[in-house]
């Protein structure tokens, strides 16, 4: 039996770029750290300090000391970030802002089952391969809610989330809930993006990860797999597989337009 895990952000990798996605699995490269991978985990490292602690019912959160856990997760991994596209002092007043905004909107209205709590979940076996999906969910709250925190420079357009976000299938099917909400924090501005999963949303989830299988049997003995440069993600700035002077990279550079 060939067991095959798919983590959840790489199915994402996978559909926006296949190629990439390939070459990140193999670890021939690796995504650079980005200020603005920093600003996210910082304030992830926040709401997780301040869960945890809510979770166990006993002491009150301040807000002092929720700012404090964000200031300090930043000074101490500071120095890890290969590319800085804002200056330190923008990346801390941020993370402030967004953290003041949750803790007054979004902190009181929830109760934590369980924070950062990872899952390892058969999709089943099919021609002698057990499929699992593995992920890690932010926060999943008595309501039955799952919540997930996201840090972008801009809120979302809903409507997309609702039609073509993988995370929630992935989580609502991993966690079996109905419920998964975007809680989007930019410039101190909170967007909840409510998303329902029904079963027949959760049924095509599973047919899109057993779609992948048959390109990943394939990883061992590829040259490459099929490139998309339609995108964002295909550029200098983005691609690490651009930025090892591969691909597109070897070809035009890493000053193309
Ligand atoms: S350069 Fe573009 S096509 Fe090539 S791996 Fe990167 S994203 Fe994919």
């Amino acid at each position: 039996m060939k067991e095959i895990i798919l983590r959840q952000s790489w199915i994402n990798n996978f559909l926006r770029c296949p190629e990439q996605a390939r070459q990140e699995r193999l670890e021939l490269v690796s995504q650079k750290q980005t200020s603005d991978l920093l600003r996210g985990n910082a304030v992830h490292a926040a709401i997780e300090w301040a869960g945890l602690i809510k979770q166990g019912g006993e002491e009150e959160v301040t807000l002092e000391e929720l700012l404090d856990v964000s200031d300090n997760f930043l000074a101490d991994n500071g120095h890890t970030i290969d590319v800085w596209r804002h200056n330190y002092e923008d990346i801390v007043d941020v993370c402030r802002a967004n953290l003041v905004a949750w803790y007054e909107e979004i902190f009181p209205i929830l109760h934590p089952q369980a924070v950062e709590e990872t899952f390892k979940k058969s999709m089943g076996i099919r021609h002698g391969v057990n499929l699992i999906l593995q992920g890690t969910a932010d926060w999943i709250d008595e309501s039955g809610v799952i919540w997930d925190w996201k840090n972008p420079s801009r809120h979302y357009a809903a409507w997309e989330k609702k039609r073509w976000d993988i995370q929630s299938h992935a989580y609502t099917w991993a966690y079996d809930k109905e419920q998964f909400n975007l809680c989007v924090m930019a410039d101190g501005k909170i967007q909840v993006i409510e998303i329902p999963r029904s079963p027949e949303q959760k049924k095509a989830f599973i047919e899109l990860c057993w779609s992948i299988v048959p390109t990943l049997l394939t990883i061992d003995d590829a040259v490459t797999w099929p490139q998309n440069w339609e995108g964002w993600h295909c550029s200098p700035l983005w691609c690490p597989v651009w930025q090892a002077n591969k691909c597109r990279g070897a070809i035009l550079g890493d000053n193309p337009w």
